[in-house]
């Protein structure tokens, strides 16, 4: 059976492998399609396209759009965009602009907090293209503020957090639109992660549909079988079609791993079958 991964990340965001680390890993893990998909850009693309030619894996060209919902954060994955889209790339232009503004006020208030150097601290995890809070999050780490990564988020990261920076990504009519002129198609991630109640996450299904919105990331890395099915349903009633994929970022978290992933609810439409 073709083993489908639509959902991974490179150091082109927040990532730990290059993109030829990663499809070699992805080989070896037994992926046949691969979507690299990083968070509000597309840097990584070119170099994965090369070091998937003449190998047997498939690479979907992909990204992960940061969203502002109804106060709260979603994210927007596209699948098969154009990394060439001149409307794509404009709205991602402007996220860049603001990853760098948070950036800079994340180390300022971290600052404030006692807490110096994070903006050079952060930006040796990163490979210049793009800054977020996981790169904060390891250099608090390795400078002891925190056991581990989930505890800075806990205890910096986050809203009322020293170390948090309220802003606006962008909006959902806009990222799904964005995906829609690249040629792509706009798949809600990991919907279980927002903890949105059930009439929530139906005004999130209904709004993105509205947008022009198709899928829905039914199977996710580490999810509880309950929450593949109540996902599956979801997707169903809503008539979206079904995506899955690991939201791999790094060979130290074991619990996560490319094509890894719980089975595929058969009484889904898989978004590949439009492909
Ligand atoms: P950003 O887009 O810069 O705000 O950062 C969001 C990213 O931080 C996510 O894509 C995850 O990679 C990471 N992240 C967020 N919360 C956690 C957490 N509790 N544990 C580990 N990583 C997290
Ligand atoms: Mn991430
Ligand atoms: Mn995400
Ligand atoms: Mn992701």
């Amino acid at each position: 059976m073709t083993c489908y991964d639509l959902h991974s990340h490179s150091i082109a965001s927040d990532g730990a492998l290059s993109p030829e680390d990663l499809i070699a890993r992805a080989i070896a893990q037994g992926v046949d399609v691969l979507a690299l998909t990083d968070h509000d850009g597309t840097e990584g693309l070119v170099a994965a396209q090369l070091a998937a030619q003449n190998t047997d894996l498939t690479l979907i060209p992909g990204v992960e759009i940061s969203v502002t919902w109804a106060g709260g954060t979603v994210h927007i994955l596209g699948l098969n965009v154009d990394a060439n889209n001149a409307t794509l790339q404009q709205g991602l232009m402007k996220m860049r602009m603001f990853r760098i503004e948070r950036a800079n006020k994340m180390a300022e208030r971290l600052e404030k907090a006692g807490i110096a150097g994070a903006l050079d601290g952060a930006r040796k995890y990163s490979s210049d293209v793009m800054l977020g809070r996981l790169h904060f999050a390891q250099f608090l780490v390795e400078q002891g503020h925190a056991k581990n990564i989930s505890d800075v988020f806990k205890r910096f990261l986050v809203r009322n957090k020293p170390g948090y920076v309220a802003g606006e990504w962008a909006n959902l009519t806009d990222a799904v639109s964005w995906i829609t002129a690249a040629g792509g198609q706009a798949v809600i991630a990991h919907p279980a992660r927002y903890k949105m109640t059930a009439t929530k996450l139906r005004r999130l299904i209904t709004d993105f549909k509205e947008a022009g919105g198709v899928g829905f990331e039914v199977v996710s890395g580490r999810q509880h079988p309950e929450e593949v099915k109540n996902l599956a349903r979801l997707a169903e009633q809503f008539e979206l079609l079904a995506s899955c994929g690991s939201d791999f970022h790094t060979p130290d978290n074991a619990w996560v791993e490319l094509g890894n992933l719980a089975e595929f609810p058969k009484s889904c439409v898989p978004i590949w079958s439009t492909w």
